[in-house]
């Protein structure tokens, strides 16, 4: 074959492969926090969660790669005063926020996790920093600080800029109350998406639980247990009861359970959570999307604010069976203050 047909050959062939993997439809779910809201505060998080999924969901509209949508989507929640991540974290029994925060790029398996971070808006940036350029996975403590320095991420001076008059009056009525961590409004923040070439990305910040002791860890860095993902299983980011999460590596379990007896996450997801709160006690919520663009959304808390958009479309919900569509260039929220 002349080279002239062998490059003719070659375009085609390349064309066609570029046709086959960019066939997948994008879609971007977040999740604002299981657990349970009053109603004066539901607004806020569906106008955040629905923000969020807008966000993300534009950078994959810009040809962006599904971790770069995930980040987008949790830097928005982060800013957000109404979600408990970033600016308006809850506060460690010391008054302080320390948060903790996790990414996954499922086309290479590649994490990045943090913990005990503090006076920094955009936790997530940095996960996905270390990811990116500490040669590690999960950088805590002075060396912690001391990359994000090294990586030009600045902090917040005077310190204590994350803290709201919410997250205070919310550990004064902790400190009242008998102590639990499991009742609370929850607030974590998560994401998860596929883009048009099959890559899944999932990523999840939180400020943890109110009166957590100093140095607390809870699920939302360990990967496995708060954030998954793996384009051959799908993505997934958890929030709820982090102490009981992490003893069954629920992101994990809940991705490969569904591949392994080739069901759908969906169901998959409902049976672990309710196996996990009956056999340790705890609720939990998850959204996820699997390696075909289904997306899931479950919880046995009593609310979970959630919001994906796929196309012109944005679903949303705060209930269990709570499932509401909106053009994507309608907000019916209105802004607040
Ligand atoms: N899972 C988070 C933690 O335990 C809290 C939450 O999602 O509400 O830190």
């Amino acid at each position: 074959m002349c080279l002239k047909w062998k490059v003719l050959l070659a375009t085609c062939l390349l064309l066609n492969l570029q046709c086959r993997v960019s066939a997948m439809e994008p879609v971007l779910i977040v999740h604002g926090g299981a657990g349970v809201v009053s109603e004066d505060r539901t607004p806020g998080k569906l106008r955040g969660v629905t923000l969020a999924a807008r966000v993300g969901y534009q950078v994959l509209m810009a040809n962006g790669t599904a971790l770069e949508a995930v980040e987008q989507a949790v830097r928005s929640m982060e800013a957000d005063r109404y979600f408990n991540a970033g600016y308006g974290s809850v506060l460690n029994v010391d008054g302080d926020v320390e948060m903790d925060a996790s990414i996954m790029d499922g086309s290479t398996r590649a994490t990045g996790s943090l913990s005990g971070l503090r006076d920094l808006l955009h936790p997530i940036s940095l996960a996905r920093d270390i990811m990116l350029h500490s040669g590690h996975n999960f950088l805590i403590g002075d060396g912690l600080r001391a990359f994000a320095l090294d990586r030009g991420f600045r902090f917040l001076d005077p310190p204590g800029q994350l803290v709201t008059q919410y997250a205070k009056d919310s550990l004064e009525a902790w400190k009242a109350s008998d102590q639990s961590f499991n009742s609370s409004e929850g607030g974590t923040v998560g994401a998860v998406a596929i883009d048009a070439y099959g890559n899944i990305a999932a990523a999840t910040s939180t400020g943890g639980v109110t009166g957590k002791r100093l140095g607390r860890v809870g699920d939302t860095p360990i990967i496995g247990s708060g954030t998954y993902a793996d384009n051959a299983l799908g993505g997934v980011s958890l929030t709820g009861d982090g102490d009981i999460i992490m003893k069954v590596c629920l992101a994990f379990d809940v991705l490969r359970t569904a591949q392994l007896t080739g069901r759908d996450v969906q169901p998959v997801a409902d049976e672990l959570l309710d196996a996990m709160s009956a056999s340790l006690g705890g609720t939990a919520g998850l959204v996820a999307v699997d390696g075909a663009g289904n997306v899931a959304v479950a919880h046995n808390s009593l609310h979970m604010s959630w919001a994906y958009q796929r196309g012109d479309t944005v679903a949303y919900g705060a209930s269990k069976d709570d499932f509401n569509i909106l053009p994507a260039n309608e907000d019916p929220f209105v802004p607040l203050l």
